[in-house]
């Protein structure tokens, strides 16, 4: 049986409709003498985009089928997961708590009130402070238990388990149909966080465009502590998908000091590259930074092979760290 015939199997609500756009970066392509493509799921439909919708098509799914009547999440105040997440519960009459911490303890009003929190507001969202998510899932269980939540579901952090991780299996399928015939991508640069994107991808393309290389660039750890959590789902997933095989998980960790949410001057330097060559945005917490582990690969090579860049959102941040700005010049 074929992946695509693999991954039927599994429940999913089509909250995408369409593909979203694959493209060639023009600008970048010319500056660096390679061709550089870049996969727009930024641009899923949902509450101004981002990679979460194609897990919550599996996880909505799920909790729709177990008769669930509140959506439980968990995340930083300016967790794009979280907005995306109360968005789609808003859109099936659900009640959405969710569970945030503020990791890089901020007191800056945007940080608190403004970007990703504003909209998540918006979706009339309970949000619940804590001190840390140390333990996500039994503070996800406390919290149900403590506010006596009837009917919750929870959707892990990042939408990470291996029902949401199929939505990046579903990507790969997406992107080895848009891949343009003449192009073989060398290498599949994303951002790798709560891991379910980059796990997906890697066991879909491993299957469908088994030349091309994913590597993730870490936004929260080092390889060491990221390499077990894409390899567990990484090995779930070839389970649930009948795989003989999983890929070795590559890794770039050199990317996302100081920490998880913290800006850095490579992350902002790529920002600014996307933003006055190609007019895209990218944001300083997960794409900014990924986007400089490829630039330092693409500066540091001596190779001229295709690249693929996974855009996975998340700019709707920009204005929460609006102090940024002071740092673009
Ligand atoms: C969540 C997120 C990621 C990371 O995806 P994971 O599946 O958590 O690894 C990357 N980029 C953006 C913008 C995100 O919101």
């Amino acid at each position: 049986m074929s992946i695509q015939q693999q991954l039927t199997q599994y429940a999913k609500i089509d909250l995408l409709n369409s593909s979203t756009p694959l493209n060639r970066l023009n600008n970048l392509s010319h500056k660096f003498g390679r061709e550089i493509y870049i996969k727009r799921d930024d641009m899923t439909p949902l509450a101004m985009g981002g990679n979460k919708l194609r897990k919550l098509e599996f996880l909505m799914a799920d909790a729709l089928a177990k008769k669930a009547k509140i959506i439980v999440t968990a995340g930083a105040i300016q967790s794009n997961h979280v907005r995306q997440t109360a968005a789609v519960a808003a859109m099936y009459g659900l009640e959405c708590v969710a569970l945030l911490e503020n990791p890089i303890k901020s007191d800056n009003p945007n940080f608190l009130h403004n970007g990703n929190k504003l909209l998540t507001d918006l979706f009339a969202t309970r949000c619940v402070m804590c001190d840390e998510l140390t333990d996500p899932q039994s503070q996800m269980e406390a919290l149900i238990k403590t506010l006596s939540l009837k009917d919750a579901y929870i959707v892990p952090v990042g939408g990470s388990n291996t029902l949401g991780a199929l939505g990046y299996v579903q990507c790969a399928i997406e992107i080895a149909q848009q891949k343009p015939e003449h192009i073989e991508f060398d290498k599949i640069i994303v951002a790798s966080g709560s891991a379910g994107t980059h796990a997906g991808l890697a066991i879909g393309l491993q299957e469908l465009l088994p030349q091309s290389q994913v590597i993730g660039v870490t936004v929260s750890r080092k390889q060491q502590d990221q390499a077990p959590k894409v390899e567990k789902l990484q090995t779930e997933l070839a389970q649930w998908l009948s795989l003989a095989k999983t890929p070795k998980v590559q890794l770039w960790d050199n990317f996302f000091a100081p920490m998880y949410g913290m800006p850095n001057q490579k992350g902002l330097a790529a920002i600014n590259l996307l933003a006055r060559q190609e007019g895209i945005l990218l944001d300083p917490v997960y794409t900014g930074k990924a986007m400089a582990g490829l630039i330092d690969y693409l500066e540091s090579s001596e190779e001229k092979t295709p690249v693929l860049f996974i855009h996975t959102g998340g700019a709707q941040a920009l204005f929460a760290y609006s102090d940024i700005s002071q740092t673009i010049k």
